[in-house]
């Protein structure tokens, strides 16, 4: 990131006078706010079909609800800048269900299996930020599918849109044998109180959250607008150290510790300062420039403390520790012990891709062999919690017959993808698809490697699989084959580590898809033929 440097004109920025909408989405935004649109698609939308919905909400509002439309069916990578976004626009959405802090209860699971089965033709994605989301939704139907939701506890509201979105958490929150602090009661509380409040649901942009005591740091908060990490004060007291200011996609940057120390009770008004801050100085101007990581890069971290402190909290808050050192993997895969004495067993689904039976299937399981809880991991992985020991190794072969692994090879453990072309109409590359028959192959072709080493494969230019933290970061593009045609392809980033580094781009090196899996393969092997010993990818490269 460059220095900040001195701006003549006014970013749009509330606190310094700029109420006036300054781009269109800020228009909108200020016409009616996004929350109100839940209203007109019960009342006019769901009743008179996909014709009837205005632009404006089709297009805006509707990400208040977790909707935005899917991409039409067999349209090329090559014209999604082209084409306007009516061309692209198919007649069913990708609605995304928020699970705020990763946990599902077994009835919250049956929900959502029964909601992909009947609304979704079965599909349902695990998100890299524990949300499920669902595909072909028809506007007809989403009223039910909301009923269905809301009767479990679970909503889509404020899942996308300028708003506080889904807060991320510990999947073992409340049962990790060695966490700093269950941080349930605290998300809990922040969700409870704003989400859906009138206060945040204009905010400057899209405004991520992760709460948690995990030392694994499995929410990885370095990437998130705000993060509450476990810490322990000198007088041997749990609480958070805040960090602010974290985002990929253009101009990635890692979140800055505010250096202080929330008490767990605290914890809501400091988000709630926090993000205020954010509503009333973030800037409005351009969209590209309204992530909160642009202010705190101007500002520095000790001016947004003051600010906090000064015009928001009304009191200062004590210096903290910093939270200690992440594990080298963070997720939470495999078997493991909880501090009630039972067990928590994660497994790898396939870069996240379920579907409503195989979703049935995991929530009897769930059942069958323990509590019936699930969570949802940031990894776009699951865990079934509670389990007995005696029913670990059942519940993992149980998991095995549906291709769901316990100990699964690097690859499947740690590839992710995000929706690519069969939906996204950002999208240039398939992803899904394509990051599967990679893990397959290289599982054949790579068979003892066990380093960890992530994947992380994009469609395009934007992050929301994380390209640019990822080992081996992959980013859709169209690029020129040997016979010198166009084709679906990507640019490589190597070396990236969430926290430490960004991934290199290396220059000029690009892969067609086809060309892909060849390509990963030499990689790996080269970084397992001459690595030392505990020396890892991104040290290696
Ligand atoms: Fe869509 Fe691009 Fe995000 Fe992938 S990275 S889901 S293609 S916007």
């Amino acid at each position: 990131m460059p220095p900040a440097t001195k701006r003549k004109r006014g970013e749009g920025q509330w606190a310094l006078g700029y109420r006036e909408p300054l781009n269109k989405n800020e228009e909108n935004k200020k016409n009616d706010d996004g929350l109100n649109v839940r209203r007109r698609i019960i009342d006019i939308y769901s009743k008179a079909g996909f014709d009837s919905i205005d632009p404006a909400d089709l297009r805006g509002r509707f990400r208040w609800y977790g909707l935005y439309t899917q991409r039409k069916p067999g349209i090329d990578g090559g014209k999604t800048a082209i084409l306007e976004d009516e061309e692209l626009d198919d007649r069913y959405f990708m609605m995304r269900v928020r699970i705020d802090g990763g946990q599902l209860s077994g009835p919250q699971l049956r929900a959502i299996a029964d909601i992909a089965t009947r609304y979704a033709r079965g599909t349902a994605d695990i998100t890299d930020r524990q949300n499920v989301q669902f595909h072909w939704i028809a506007i007809e139907d989403v009223p039910a599918i909301w009923e269905r939701l809301e009767s479990v506890g679970l909503s889509t509201m404020e899942a996308c849109g300028d708003t506080p979105r889904v807060i991320m958490g510990c999947p073992l929150a409340g049962i990790a044998e060695d966490e700093v602090l269950d941080a349930t009661p605290q998300v809990r509380e922040i969700h409870d109180r704003y989400i859906g409040s009138p206060e945040f649901s204009n905010l400057p942009r899209k405004f991520k959250t992760a709460l948690s005591g995990c030392t694994a740091h499995c929410t990885v908060h370095e990437i998130n607008d705000v993060a509450f990490v476990g810490t322990v004060n000198e007088a041997g007291e749990p609480g958070y150290q805040a960090f602010v200011g974290g985002g990929l996609s253009t101009n990635p940057m890692f979140a800055k510790s505010l250096g202080v120390f929330v008490k767990p009770e605290q914890a809501h008004e400091v988000w709630k300062g926090i993000v205020s801050v954010f509503r009333d100085y973030g800037y409005r101007r351009l969209r590209h420039r309204a992530r909160i990581k642009f202010l705190v890069n101007d500002w520095g971290a000790a001016k947004f403390r003051e600010v906090l402190e000064k015009e928001y909290l009304g009191y200062g808050l004590p210096d903290g520790p910093e939270p200690a050192a992440p594990l080298p993997r963070r997720d939470h895969v495999g078997i493991s012990r909880q501090k009630d004495g039972n067990y928590y067993v994660g497994f790898a689904p396939k870069v996240g891709r379920v579907n409503g039976p195989l979703l049935g299937v995991i929530a009897d399981l769930a059942e069958r062999y323990g509590s019936g809880r699930v969570a949802t991991t940031v990894e776009q992985k699951m865990v079934i919690l509670d389990v007995p020991e005696e029913n670990t190794e059942p519940l993992a072969a149980a998991l095995a017959e549906h291709d769901l692994q316990v100990r699964p090879s690097t690859f499947r453990r740690q590839t992710m993808a995000c929706t690519g072309i069969e939906y996204c109409k950002l999208a240039i590359v398939e992803t899904k698809q394509r990051a599967m028959d990679l893990i397959d192959e290289l599982e054949k072709r790579l068979p003892g490697f066990d380093q960890p080493l992530t994947i992380n494969v994009n469609g395009c230019p934007n992050a929301c699989a994380r390209i640019q933290v990822a080992d081996i970061g992959l980013k859709g593009q169209l690029v020129v084959d040997e016979n010198g045609d166009q084709v679906e392809g990507f640019q490589i980033h190597l070396g990236g580590q969430v926290g430490a580094t960004f991934g290199k781009k290396v220059r000029g090196l690009k892969t067609t898809s086809a060309g892909l899996t060849d390509y990963v393969e030499r990689v790996v092997r080269n970084y397992d033929e001459q690595r030392q010993d505990g020396e890892t990818f991104a040290a290696w490269v």
